[in-house]
């Protein structure tokens, strides 16, 4: 029989979880679909209900084949639901965790495709705000592209807009790994479309080299990195595509390429990326083993081992790895607590020729990330700029800036 959503929808059976509520399989007057049903404390917040109905026709007027329509919008008692195209397939969060890294040429063709969803939405004035591989869903009955890989297709538009209202962000509300945020967002300013761009860069390295560039460890430490560190280059990237990650991991916004053109230049790399195999990478763990061996026989402080996934912001709170809950929703840390806890691990891939544990280059960078660490400006600067994007999150009613390229002001 299934569960009655609203007078035109059924949901089936349950198709995955996530931060926002439940996806399931359903059936609509035309046909199969997907139904997310947010979570009930979401579905009964009356001003939260009243901001999705607002939103409405935002959220249903994105129409482009890069992107997880949204169909329709149910309130109906106490369910709140939004109604999708069904993708069947799997997200990229998924495939990343079973092959652990892809080859260059399939994960150039998959951010192409997401950067096509971005272009169609910058250009109806719309920010995503919370691209990561769990909101990118593989196609699996679309047809095979270069490197073999499914047709990729962008969802969950504006509902983190929606959901991350300041009220949500009170003390007991942990959740999120800060890995693809924006350093204009960290330092608060309203996310315009370039913080999409820095996010799917951002994506874009995680999948060829298996973790993030700016992340690990304690999320103020994450935050920290974002706005003061440059990524390190990742060894056998073909030189024109690392400029190009480079370019969309600017600090200055306006430096990003738009989507549409960063779609169209990772199609051009395609060819020349044909046949090449995943990445040679260390993993960060191996060089946190390494590091441990190397601090056994040195005085030097400590760093914290990289951990991956969502982690508390504050110490005891609980992680939501279990659930995967990686909604970039955080709870802003006290000054004390960044002060504390702000010990993170500057993870970076070892290259050949880059700096070795134990190495007098190693030690004088160790010795650089104390002195940074010692800004604690920096982190309550993070901190101070992450509390205004919330207390602007709410009412930002058009932070989309097609034109990103003038759009803010450029961050130091
Ligand atoms: P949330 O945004 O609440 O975190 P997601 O949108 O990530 O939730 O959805 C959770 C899971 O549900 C996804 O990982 C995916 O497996 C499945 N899912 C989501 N949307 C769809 C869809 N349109 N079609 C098929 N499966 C989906
Ligand atoms: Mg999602």
């Amino acid at each position: 029989m299934g569960r009655k959503i609203g007078s035109r929808y059924t949901a089936h059976q349950i198709l995955g979880r996530g931060s926002a509520g439940t996806v399931w399989l359903g059936e609509g007057p035309e046909g199969p679909v997907a139904i997310k049903l947010l979570r009930e404390d979401l579905a009964s917040d009356q001003e939260l209900v009243g901001r999705f109905v607002q939103e409405r026709t935002a959220l249903l007027s994105l129409d482009h084949a890069r992107v997880v329509g949204v169909h329709d919008l149910v309130v109906d008692g106490n369910d709140l639901a939004l109604v999708m195209d069904l993708v069947r397939g799997t997200d990229l969060r998924t495939r990343l965790e079973r092959e652990r890294r892809l080859a260059p040429e399939a994960a150039v063709a998959i951010v192409a495709d997401v950067a096509d969803a971005l272009a169609a939405a910058h250009a109806a004035g719309i920010v995503h705000r919370d691209v990561k591989p769990e909101n990118v869903l593989l196609d699996m009955q679309g047809p095979l592209g270069p490197g073999g890989s499914h047709p990729a297709l962008l969802t969950d538009f504006g509902v983190a807009k929606l959901i991350d209202s300041p009220r949500r962000t009170r003390a007991t509300k942990i959740i999120g790994t800060p890995d693809y945020l924006a350093p204009e967002i960290i330092e608060g300013l309203p996310p315009r479309a370039a913080v999409d761009i820095y996010a799917l860069a951002t994506v874009l390295y995680e999948l060829l080299a298996g973790f993030t560039p700016f992340g690990g460890g304690h999320p103020g430490a994450v935050l920290r990195r974002h706005v003061t560190e440059t990524v390190v280059p990742l060894p056998g990237i073909p030189d024109e595509l690392w400029q190009l990650m480079v370019q969309c991991l600017a600090k200055a916004p306006a430096s990003r390429l738009r989507a549409s053109e960063l779609a169209a230049r990772l199609r051009e790399q395609l060819p020349l990326l044909a046949g090449m195999p995943p990445l040679d990478v260390d993993e960060p763990d191996a060089e946190a083993q390494a590091d441990e061996a190397y601090e056994e026989t040195t005085p030097e402080p400590r760093e914290q081992p990289p951990r991956r996934g969502a982690v508390p912001l504050v110490p005891g709170a609980t992680p939501s790895d279990a659930n995967r809950d990686t909604h970039t929703s955080m709870r802003v840390p006290a000054p004390d607590e960044l002060a504390g806890g702000a010990r993170g691990t500057a993870r970076a891939p070892r290259t050949p020729g880059a700096v070795r544990p134990g190495s007098a280059r190693h030690r004088a960078s160790a010795r650089r990330r104390r002195v940074t660490l010692g800004v604690a400006g920096v982190v309550l600067a993070a901190a101070v700029g992450a509390g205004a994007w919330y207390a602007t999150s709410g009412d930002d009613a058009d932070p989309a800036a097609p034109d990103n390229r003038n759009s803010a002001p450029p961050v130091p």
